[in-house]
């Protein structure tokens, strides 16, 4: 037997703690590449004589793209940082706050990838419409994002 009788469900709990942020990475991960393939595409695909990438709408996609991507790195880290210290009650607190950043993050940041191709972004020819549909998962697994921002929202209205 692990642990006591009656233990069981927040053992079960403790353990997501420990695979919420790893999830959360990957999602960053996969985010960073919709972002660099779209920087890539930006500058081969040309429209009006000029690339792509020359076009404010683009450009802003894309800073915005490294700016969510960076943000759920660092909250990545910060998780990272409180679980490896032993700050568990912080650290799952933490991981929650990566995992529903990162996940709907990685999701955003993948639909503008495939605006970025446009029609070829839809096709499978290109490596953005996996990108997107595989994080939509992330929102999904190891808690949905409705679900962490439940846990979210009980850590602030603890007394
Ligand atoms: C590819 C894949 C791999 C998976 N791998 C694993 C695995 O390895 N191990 C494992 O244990 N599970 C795994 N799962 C299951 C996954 O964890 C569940 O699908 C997920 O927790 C959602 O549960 P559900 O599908 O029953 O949705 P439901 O619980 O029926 O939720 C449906 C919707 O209602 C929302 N909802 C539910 N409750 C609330 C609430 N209280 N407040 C607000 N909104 C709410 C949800 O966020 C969701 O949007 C996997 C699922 C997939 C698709």
């Amino acid at each position: 037997m692990i642990g006591q009788i009656g233990d069981g469900f927040k053992i079960a709990l403790k353990t997501l703690d420990k695979t919420r942020t790893p999830i959360a990475a990957g999602a960053v991960g996969a985010a960073r590449a919709a972002m660099e393939y779209s920087v890539k595409y930006s500058k081969e695909r040309k429209q009006f004589n000029q690339p792509i990438a020359n076009f404010q709408g683009i450009q802003f996609m894309l800073a915005d793209m490294a700016t969510k991507v960076e943000a759920g790195r660092l909250l990545c880290y910060q998780a990272a940082w409180a679980l490896d210290r032993g700050m568990h009650k912080q650290g799952s607190y933490y991981a929650s706050l990566a995992k529903r950043f990162s996940a709907d993050m990685a999701m955003e940041v993948a639909t503008d990838a495939v605006q970025v191709y446009g029609g070829y972004g839809y096709t499978k020819e290109y490596p953005v419409e996996k990108i997107m549909r595989d994080v939509k998962l992330v929102q999904i697994y190891e808690g949905t994002s409705q679900i962490q921002r439940v846990v979210i929202a009980r850590h602030l209205l603890e007394d």
